[in-house]
């Protein structure tokens, strides 16, 4: 499949990975918006959150959440998930934002 974080996934592109198990990997963004800003993905290909995950893939992800800010010794974070293009999403495979290091201002809608 034609998908940079696939790519990624497969070791096919490389990429500053943090993390790693079976059934997710995280990694330093290309393009960081803040001092520390890493990207968390399930290897399985998945647009976003609009579809279904199974059980145990979801549970990984917020176990590489965990793992990989303990990795980055950060103990403060924000996580973000742009869900559909209108929402912000570029990369349409399912992927959260961790990012730490700057003043955060309280979360706006
Ligand atoms: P989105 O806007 O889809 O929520 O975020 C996509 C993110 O992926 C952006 O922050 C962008 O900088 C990052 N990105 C896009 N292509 C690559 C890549 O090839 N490698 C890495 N490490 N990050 C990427
Ligand atoms: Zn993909």
């Amino acid at each position: 499949m034609d998908c940079v974080f696939c790519k990624i996934a497969r070791g096919e592109i490389p990429a500053r990975v943090v993390y790693e198990d079976d059934k997710v990997i995280s990694f330093h963004d290309i393009n960081p918006k803040a001092p520390v800003h890493v990207l968390l993905i399930p290897k399985m290909h998945v647009e976003n959150l609009k579809e279904e995950i199974p059980a145990d893939v979801s549970y990984a992800l917020i176990r590489g959440i965990r793992e990989t800010v303990k990795r980055l010794g950060v103990s403060e974070y924000r996580i973000i998930s742009n869900n559909g293009r209108g929402a912000g999403q570029e990369v349409f495979h399912l992927h959260f934002h961790i990012v730490a290091g700057i003043e955060i201002p309280p979360a706006t809608v």
